[in-house]
């Protein structure tokens, strides 16, 4: 298990005072998907993703990784690519009779981590602020806070 502890560091470079901290989910959380695709629609936003993501999307469609960037993705940035949205902020990857990801097994990092997000796991209210949006917060199954600090880990934007 991860050591959640803070070091305050004096002038000198020593170490005044190390505290553990116990994050407020220490208890673990629920979520599973109900997959009613809202986190994959609503506003605009971005799907970001990398190349070795890119080839792993376009390899399950069957299609080429330049065809599907030039099909499925834009560069917000240099070094920055999303997938694209239609214009009622729908991804392009959702499926519209199924409302499932059409790349399910191998969806960017960013979907696969919902809602286990530093952002949403800051304090109790932010998660809260994320289950009103995602019906599969608090329901279904009991994820240990190991399981969610990977994930929490495993994306930053
Ligand atoms: S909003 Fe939540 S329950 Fe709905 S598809 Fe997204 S992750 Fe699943
Ligand atoms: S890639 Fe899949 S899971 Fe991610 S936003 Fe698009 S449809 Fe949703």
């Amino acid at each position: 298990m991860e050591d959640f502890s803070v070091r305050i560091v004096g002038t000198t470079g020593a170490v005044i005072m190390s505290e553990p901290v116990s994050p407020w989910y220490r208890e673990g959380l629920q979520f599973e998907c109900k997959v009613c695709g809202r986190c994959c629609s609503g506003g605009a936003g971005y799907v970001w993703v990398t190349q070795e993501e890119i080839e792993r999307i376009a390899a399950q469609m069957g299609l080429a990784p330049l065809i599907f960037e030039q099909v499925f993705v834009w560069t917000v940035a240099p070094q920055k690519r999303s997938l694209k949205e239609y214009p009622n902020g729908e991804c392009v990857l959702l499926g519209d009779q199924t409302r499932r990801c059409r790349v399910y097994s191998e969806r960017p990092t960013q979907c696969r981590t919902w809602p286990f997000w530093t952002q949403n796991l800051y304090s109790p209210n932010t998660w809260a602020a994320a289950a009103a949006s995602c019906p599969g917060c608090n329901h279904g199954k009991f994820h240990t806070l190991q399981e969610i600090e990977e994930q929490r880990k495993a994306w930053v934007e």
